[in-house]
C-alpha cells in the first residue's frame, strides 16, 4: 500500500502518522519526491482501514499495491535511485561503463586490461576470481589470489572493482570490493541474498537464465528487505530456444524493468550472445532501450583466455563501443 502525503504538509504531522503506521506494525520506506511524499508500506497491510487514511486532510491518495516487490516498486519510489560506487554514479541520467576480463589470470594480464578499459572510458574494473563454470574440469578462476589481484589493478589505476561472489562463506574475503555481483546461477540464492541485504555494498544483481522479470524483482527485494538498498539489476540474456547465440539478450526488459523499478538498469552483451561480433549492436540497443550503464567483457589476447574468450572484445573494440554509445546517449538527452 502506499500513501500519498500533501505537498507542504508539516514534517511533525508527517512524522505523527508515520509513527501511527509503524504502530501497526508497518516497515515504512519513505520518498520525498519531487510533488509528493510518499510513504509505501511494507508488511501484512490487509487489517489497515484505507478509508480511515484517505480521509486524513495531509493525504492526497492511498492505493493498494499488486504487485509482491514492494521496496523495489517504482511506485514506492518513483525517484530513480543513484548508487555511488566510490565517486561513481549510476542511475538517474548517471551512465558507467563496467569492464574487464571474464576471469582474473594473471597480475599482467588484470593490470594491463585496467589499464585499456580506463583510457578507453570505463570507470568500474569487472574480473571474476570465483567462478560458476558448468563443467568442473573448466578453469574455476584464481579465487583469493583473483580477489587480491584486483586490489592491486585498483591500486594502480582507480577504478573499483567489481566481482562475483559464489558462496555465503566467501564474504569476508569481499570487504574491499566495491561492487559485489551476484551471478545470473545464484539469482535464487535467497540465503545469500539476505546475507548481502545485511552489508552496505552496492550489489549488481543478475538475472537468472530463465527467470522472469517478476523473480528478478523479488530476488532483489531479498536484498533490500534486508536494508540495503544499493542493488543494480542486469540484463544478461536469458535462454530461449534459439540457438544461434549463447542467449537471448532480453532488450524489451531494459525498458520495462525502468518502469517498474526505480533500481539502476545495467545491461550485459557480452554473456548475451556468447560472440564478440554481437556484442557492439547489442550494446547499442541496450543504451537506445534506457539502460543504466553496460558491462563488456574486455580482453588483451582473447584467443588464450582462460575463461569466455569468444564474447571478449579487445581493448580498442571496447573503445569504439564507448564512443558510440556515448554519441547515443548524447542523441537521446538532446530531444
Ligand atoms: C560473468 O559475469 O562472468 C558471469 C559468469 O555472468 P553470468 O552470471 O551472467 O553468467
Ligand atoms: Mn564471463
Amino acid at each position: 500500500m502506499i500513501v500519498s502525503v500533501k505537498k507542504g504538509t508539516d514534517e511533525a504531522q508527517i512524522q505523527n502518522l508515520i509513527e501511527w503506521l509503524k504502530s501497526l506494525g508497518l516497515d515504512i520506506h519513505r520518498s520525498d519526491g519531487q510533488y509528493d511524499t510518499i510513504l509505501g508500506l511494507v508488511g501484512d497491510t490487509s487489517h489497515v482501514d484505507m478509508d480511515l487514511i484517505s480521509g486524513l486532510n495531509i493525504v492526497s491518495n492511498v492505493a493498494r499495491i499488486s504487485e509482491p516487490y514492494k521496496n523495489a516498486n517504482r511506485k514506492f519510489h518513483p525517484d530513480d535511485t543513484v548508487i555511488d560506487v566510490c565517486g561513481y554514479k549510476i542511475g538517474g541520467g548517471n551512465f558507467q561503463f563496467i569492464a574487464g576480463p571474464c576471469s582474473v589470470e594473471s597480475p599482467e594480464q588484470i593490470c594491463s586490461i585496467a589499464r585499456d578499459i580506463k583510457a578507453a572510458g570505463a570507470n568500474l574494473l569487472r574480473g571474476g576470481a570465483f567462478k560458476p563454470r558448468t563443467s568442473p574440469y573448466a578453469f574455476q578462476g584464481m579465487r583469493d589470489e583473483g580477489l587480491k589481484l584486483l586490489e592491486t589493478a585498483k591500486k594502480e589505476t582507480g577504478t573499483p572493482i567489481v566481482t562475483e561472489i559464489m558462496d555465503l562463506s566467501h564474504l569476508p574475503l569481499f570487504e574491499n570490493v566495491d561492487v559485489i555481483q551476484v551471478g545470473a546461477r545464484n539469482m535464487q540464492n535467497f540465503e545469500l541474498l539476505k546475507e548481502l541485504g545485511k552489508t552496505d555494498k552496492p550489489i549488481l544483481l543478475k538475472r537468472g537464465l530463465a527467470a522472469t522479470m517478476e523473480e528478478l524483482l523479488m530476488s532483489a527485494e531479498y536484498i533490500m528487505a534486508g536494508g540495503n538498498s544499493k542493488v543494480m539489476l542486469c540484463e544478461r540474456g536469458i535462454r530461449t530456444f534459439e540457438h544461434y547465440t549463447r542467449n537471448t539478450m532480453d532488450i524489451s526488459a531494459i525498458a520495462l524493468l525502468k518502469e517498474k523499478t526505480h533500481l539502476p538498469i545495467i545491461a550485459d552483451p557480452s554473456h548475451a550472445a556468447g560472440m564478440a561480433r554481437m556484442v557492439r549492436p547489442l550494446a547499442l540497443a541496450a543504451v537506445a532501450a534506457g539502460a543504466d550503464g553496460i558491462m563488456i567483457e574486455v580482453h588483451n589476447d582473447p584467443a588464450h583466455a582462460l575463461c569466455d574468450g569468444p564474447q571478449a572484445l579487445r581493448p580498442e573494440e571496447f573503445a569504439r563501443v564507448v564512443k558510440e554509445a556515448n554519441a547515443i546517449r548524447e542523441i537521446m538527452t538532446k530531444f
